[in-house]
């Protein structure tokens, strides 16, 4: 039995397609395995736990079948649906996971992450994490009635699609520096995050240790699934 990762679907209301291809992966694979992790981004945007999209509701109900049926699948916010709280923890089964989580893999441990907390060389979205991410705004945020928090969010991606087009891609990317000083950190050189949307095996040396950073990559046009299993992990795109 293997422990899955996914992360980066960005389901929003015209997610039907992707929606169509996690619920197969739900039904299927992920019914067979030990865990589900979803590393963040699951939805394009999640407005609060009263979001009335249909195919959002859809993922709920698909995520609840797999914890109903003993898959226990775990939960770790995004930058892009960080507002899931306790009602959709209730509504999924889903056992929700803190910024960072070091999980033991078959004797392995490892980092879980989202991935965007490693961007630090992206000062204005960190400044803009900082700000979303504290009660203040968030109690502000969801004081408001939802199709006003849907029209501000939408604002939002449109706003952050015409930022990312104009920055150097490298300024996205994770920072190094800031890789390792979390692992030297956590004691744990085995790192899993997605945000990116760049899938792929880093291997280094940290401090003399060999070190691996695996990154998960989005669902756009197919879906990017990390096995792991007792034998070793292999990161698949299906
Ligand atoms: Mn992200």
């Amino acid at each position: 039995m293997s422990i899955l990762f996914i992360s980066d679907l960005h389901i929003d209301e015209d997610g039907q397609e992707i929606t169509s291809r996690l619920k197969e992966f739900l039904n299927s694979e992920a019914h067979q395995a030990q865990a589900l992790y979803i590393l963040g981004d699951l939805f394009e945007v999640w407005i609060g736990d009263d979001d009335p999209d249909p195919v959002k509701r859809q993922v709920v109900h698909a995520l609840h079948e797999l914890t109903r049926s003993g898959v226990p699948c775990y939960f770790m916010p995004g930058n892009r649906d960080f507002l899931t709280g306790e009602v959709f923890a209730d509504r999924t089964g889903c056992t929700m996971l803190e910024d960072v989580e070091t999980v033991d893999l078959f004797g392995t441990p490892a980092l879980l992450l989202h991935g965007d907390t490693l961007c630090v060389d992206d000062h204005r979205y960190q400044e803009f994490r900082r700000m979303v991410r504290s009660e203040e705004w968030q109690q502000h945020f969801l004081s408001k009635p939802a199709h006003h928090r849907i029209a501000m969010a939408r604002q939002a991606r449109d706003a952050s699609r015409g930022y990312t087009a104009t920055m150097p891609m490298d300024i996205m990317d994770v920072s190094q520096a800031a890789v390792e000083a979390v692992m030297r950190d956590a004691g744990v050189y085995t790192m899993i995050h997605g945000h990116t949307h760049r899938p792929g095996i880093h291997h280094f040396e940290l401090d003399g240790h060999p070190a691996t950073r695996i990154v998960l990559g989005d669902w756009y046009d197919q879906g990017t699934i990390l096995r792991w299993s007792p034998d070793g992990y292999k990161l698949d795109t299906i």
